[in-house]
């Protein structure tokens, strides 16, 4: 077992039937309450076993749509008809869609009861139960509503990958390249020497991955600066993922965020921010590792729409996190509209072929 205390939750990679249960039972929570999506609910769930034999359980149908407030109110409801308090305990047992939500719906629950997450897919054990973001998404916008409110623990067993779907690998693996770009010579090693990800040795790659995101994320919890890099890939990633959200051809967010960082890394080369050679090594892994989607692209004026409300405006300008080689990243940069309408230009291109 493998432990990394934060200050936004402390860290456990290693296997759940290796001191899970006594962990909860250090919180001497008055209920567990697991909060789960119909997948996950069936197949990993039932790996807890006897560890949550007791618990009581919210299960909400799987998928981005249902991140959202009316999912909200029935994990409110259900947690209020099982008598939750303020010493219950929330263990959210999931993707990505189901820490946010738990998350949040936990962290506003009587002003806040305590949560874990025990994340199921990649880019939840990658990415998103670590940090101590929250929120639900509002208005067709990601993640408009939503909180910063640490978890108690976060327990990362790669056993869940079992039963995850090749095209949700593919999707967590896209943020743990994105860890590697923004912060990590070590990690871009790491993944440059996988021949396949099927091969994968995931607890070390989980270990250094987590100790990038523990660090920029604990270094400026509130996102006033570092943190800021995080969101390499994913301005123009979620005006993307907001777009297809909104059509009948949902975009999964890994998919976004790969599509995004090829933008956005055109975007870093095309202002002079990053040269030709680290330019072309991270299209080249990214080509590898993460199988970018063929798809037809919105044109820029439809996607203005989206980048307009992105959450990383201020005084009306998008500041973009962008790269200016490999293992560094810079944030709040203003670039030109015609220079993000030719990096799209190029991904339309790219995206094609
Ligand atoms: P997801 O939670 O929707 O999971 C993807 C699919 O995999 C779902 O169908 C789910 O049921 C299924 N699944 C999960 N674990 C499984 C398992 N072990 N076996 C079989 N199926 C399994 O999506 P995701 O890709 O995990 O996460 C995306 C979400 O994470 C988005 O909402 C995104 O906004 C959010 N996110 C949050 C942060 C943060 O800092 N809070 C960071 C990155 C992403």
């Amino acid at each position: 077992m493998n432990v990394f205390p934060s200050t936004l939750g402390d860290l456990y990679i290693g296997s759940i039937h290796d001191g899970l249960q006594n962990h909860i039972d250090s919180h001497g929570a008055s209920l567990v309450y697991l909060i789960a999506d119909d997948h996950t609910a069936d197949l990993c769930v039932p790996l807890l076993g006897s560890i949550v034999s007791k618990a009581h359980c919210s299960i909400i149908p799987s998928g981005e749509a249902n991140k959202s407030i009316e999912s909200c109110q029935q994990i409110w409801s259900q947690l209020v008809k099982a008598g939750a308090d303020r010493s219950s305990l929330i263990l959210n047992v999931g993707g990505g869609m189901v820490c946010d939500l738990g998350g949040f719906a936990a962290s506003c629950y009587q002003r806040g009861i305590r949560f874990g997450h025990i994340p199921t897919s990649l880019l939840a054990m990658a990415d998103a139960a670590i940090g101590g973001k929250t929120g639900v998404n509002f208005g067709g916008f990601k993640n408009y509503i939503g909180r910063f409110e640490k978890p108690s623990f976060i327990w990362i067993d790669p056993v869940f990958l079992n039963t995850l779907p090749p095209r949700e690998m593919v999707d967590g693996m896209a943020e743990i390249v994105k860890h590697a770009i923004i912060g990590s010579s070590d990690l871009w090693n790491m993944l440059n020497r996988v021949e396949h990800i099927s091969g994968i040795d995931w607890m070390n790659i989980l270990k250094t991955n987590t100790t990038i995101k523990q660090h920029i994320t604990e270094a400026d919890p509130l996102e006033k600066g570092i943190r800021k890099t995080l969101n390499f890939g994913h301005t123009i990633g979620h005006a993307l993922e907001s777009h297809f959200m909104n059509t009948d051809h949902p975009m999964s967010h890994g998919q976004a965020v790969t599509l995004g960082m090829l933008a956005e890394s055109k975007l870093a080369n095309l202002t002079g921010l990053m040269g030709n050679e680290d330019f072309e090594r991270i299209i080249g892994l990214i080509g590898q590792l993460l199988s970018p989607s063929e798809v037809t692209l919105p044109s820029f004026e439809e996607l203005q729409y989206w980048l307009a409300g992105d959450k990383k405006k201020s005084m009306g300008r998008i500041g973009y996190s962008l790269p200016d080689r490999i293992g560094s990243c810079g944030w709040d940069i203003y670039v030109k509209e015609n220079e993000v309408a030719d990096s799209l230009h190029w991904l339309g291109t790219y995206a094609r072929t």
